[in-house]
């Protein structure tokens, strides 16, 4: 019986759609001129971006800075006005809803920021902080404050009396568990982490990483977990999308993606993570790119890694477009159809 309600769980975890994104698109437009100014162009933070969320997973958004990963996060909560595409939570269209809808609509979909310092006001209790969102979308009446701040405190592995302190009383580790508190204190069934340990002491990580598995299996939440390093993403994710200049260059499940990388930048990323063998790290190849990330003001015609790419060819002057290659597997490159029609 056990053994069939787990199998159920897991199937709902793999099928049931929870955030839908399609072809979302971010342009900030670029004017000129002082009396009247005139759009001259328009940097494409994110280009034609679709992926799905399934209800309980964590797919991990992975990328340098300012490939648009952030971006594209802040714009599914709808925080990030966008310029085409659609956002769908629960098969509604978040794009068509009003402000008051949205408002109401985000009791669910909640996000924790990447510093800890700068996210926490500094002027108000821990208290204060956690409750705020009860009193922003008038939920005192159905949860006493106080009792929820005791509770999730105890929740996130801090002792229930900090909710008198002040944040500049706390480390980075401990201000990023009220942090979470905060993000939980609505009960969301989503949540976009955009890069939540980045600003922490490696030794701290872990933990973090560790609370927000416990929690999302205690909870059943959904995450967007943004980083801009795969071993970051390796253990939280069930399925991992890579992203380049604003566009998902490779998605896959998180085994198939560490075992059998096919897109050069992901390869690239994967080989810049430090193995713990010094035997292994000493004798395996790497593929170290070159030059920097070009300006997404000017992104490369074709296919936008190919200043970069060690193998480009004549084919990636067109633009590849993101392709199924195996179940759950998909990769925007040229060598995956050069590869095919040179097996026998
Ligand atoms: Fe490299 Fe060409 Fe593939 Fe782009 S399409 S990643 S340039 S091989």
């Amino acid at each position: 019986m056990a053994l069939s309600q787990n199998q159920e769980k897991v199937n709902q975890k793999a099928t049931e759609i929870l955030v839908k994104v399609e072809q979302l698109k971010i342009h900030f437009p670029i004017f000129q001129g002082f009396i009247i100014q005139k759009q001259i162009a328009a940097i494409k933070a994110v280009d034609n971006v679709s992926f799905n969320i399934h209800k309980g997973e964590t797919l991990g958004l992975v990328g340098e800075s300012g490939c648009g990963k952030s971006t594209t996060g802040r714009a599914i909560l709808q925080l990030q006005e966008i310029t085409g595409g659609k956002v769908y939570f629960q098969d509604q269209d978040l794009t068509q809803l009003s402000p008051a809808e949205m408002r109401d609509r985000r009791l669910q979909m909640q996000m924790i920021f990447q510093d800890p310092y700068t996210s926490l006001n500094p002027r108000l209790t821990v208290g204060q902080i956690i409750s705020e969102p009860l009193k922003v979308h008038n939920l005192t009446s159905q949860h006493n404050p106080t009792e929820r701040v005791s509770e999730l405190l105890e929740l996130v592995g801090l002792n229930p009396q900090f909710a008198q302190r002040y944040p500049h009383e706390f480390s980075g580790g401990q201000r990023q568990r009220i942090a979470i508190a905060r993000a939980l204190v609505v009960n969301p069934d989503f949540i976009v982490c955009d890069e939540p340990i980045a600003a922490l002491d490696v030794s701290i990580q872990a933990q973090i990483v560790n609370l927000l598995q416990d929690l999302q299996q205690e909870l059943n939440l959904t995450y967007l977990f943004i980083a801009h390093d795969l071993s970051v993403v390796r253990h939280i994710s069930d399925r991992i999308a890579v992203m380049y200049l604003g566009k998902i260059v490779e998605m896959s499940d998180r085994n198939a993606l560490y075992k059998n990388p096919l897109h050069p930048y992901t390869q690239a990323l994967l080989s810049a993570i430090p193995l713990p063998d010094p035997d292994r790290e000493k004798s395996r190849s790497r593929l170290i790119l070159q030059g920097d990330v070009p300006s997404p003001l000017n992104p490369p015609s074709g296919c936008n890694f190919q200043t970069r790419c060690p193998y480009a060819f004549e084919a990636c002057q067109i633009e590849p477009e993101l392709r199924q290659v195996s179940e759950n597997h998909f990769v925007a490159c040229h060598l995956i159809d050069r590869e095919s029609s040179d097996s026998p």
